[in-house]
């Protein structure tokens, strides 16, 4: 579980983040909605320590990250994976080496160990026989999956994915979602995924959080996010639903 209590973060005289507070669950997925700009990323880079919010706190299964020192806080960042946008795997790297990478920089398996937890990581999102590709020989699904190996390749507590179906088709996101659904119950991950796909919201969204400009509107299961009375949210989820059945239409 992570709680975020009463977290804001301005930029210079912008408020990006007003006074937010969330509870992200253990074994679920946490879903971040909202606009493009709406401060998810910066939210969420708050919640991982990329960024210092400007007040309030950050605790994770109840320790406050916060107010750690550098060595407590590395030993929480061992335990977070990140599929961040962009993908961001190195290009220099083979499928493996990149799954490999944070095994060599984060743990003290021996070369045979962290071969074997490679293998485990690809097996699991079904891809066997990609270990010796380059990222530019395998497809964007492929990358993403490759992403998700590397993420949870030190068994992390707590997964963040920064809109983990940015540029994939429809058929390819639902695949990248129920995967991460399905690691995250498995493993009993505290999952947090930033998406403004309502297709995602449908498919994994256990606990949804909606943003709006900074602060939080809204909070509910996918179950009832289509009869909601905030105008904000409806709006978001017409709107992308209106540009599916005029994109079906062509
Ligand atoms: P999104 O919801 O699309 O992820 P972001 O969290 O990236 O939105 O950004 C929220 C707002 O904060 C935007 O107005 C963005 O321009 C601004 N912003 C993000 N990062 C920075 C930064 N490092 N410096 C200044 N402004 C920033
Ligand atoms: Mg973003």
């Amino acid at each position: 579980m992570i709680e975020l209590k009463n977290i804001s973060k301005s930029f210079g005289d912008l408020k990006v983040i007003d006074d937010i507070s969330v509870t992200y669950e253990k074994g679920k997925t946490n879903l971040i909605i909202g606009a493009s700009g709406s401060g998810k990323s910066v939210l969420t880079k708050c919640t991982v320590g990329l960024i210092e919010p400007d007040s309030g706190s950050v605790l994770y299964s109840g320790e406050d990250f916060t107010t750690m020192n550098t060595n407590q806080r590395k030993q929480i960042r061992k335990e977070i994976g990140m599929l961040f946008q962009g993908g961001a795997l190195f290009d220099s790297m083979t499928v493996a080496e990149n799954v490999m990478f944070p095994l060599k920089m984060h743990s003290e398996m021996s070369a045979s160990e962290m071969s074997d937890r490679v293998d485990e990581c690809l097996e699991r999102v079904n891809l066997k026989d990609a270990h010796l590709k380059y990222p530019s020989e395998i497809s964007g699904g492929m990358q993403k999956r490759v992403g998700i190996a590397r993420a949870i390749a030190l068994k992390p507590k707590y997964l963040f994915c920064d809109e983990p179906n940015s540029g994939l088709d429809p058929a390819t996101s639902i695949l990248i979602d129920n995967l991460i659904k399905e690691i995250t119950i498995e493993n009993q991950i505290t999952t947090v995924v930033i998406t403004h796909d309502m297709n995602s919201v449908m498919e994994i969204g256990d606990k949804v959080i909606f943003i709006y400009k900074g602060k939080k509107f809204w909070e509910g299961s996918k179950d009832n996010i289509f009869n909601t009375e905030v105008k904000e949210l409806a709006d978001l989820v017409f709107a992308s639903n209106l540009m599916k059945s005029i994109r079906n239409k062509n």
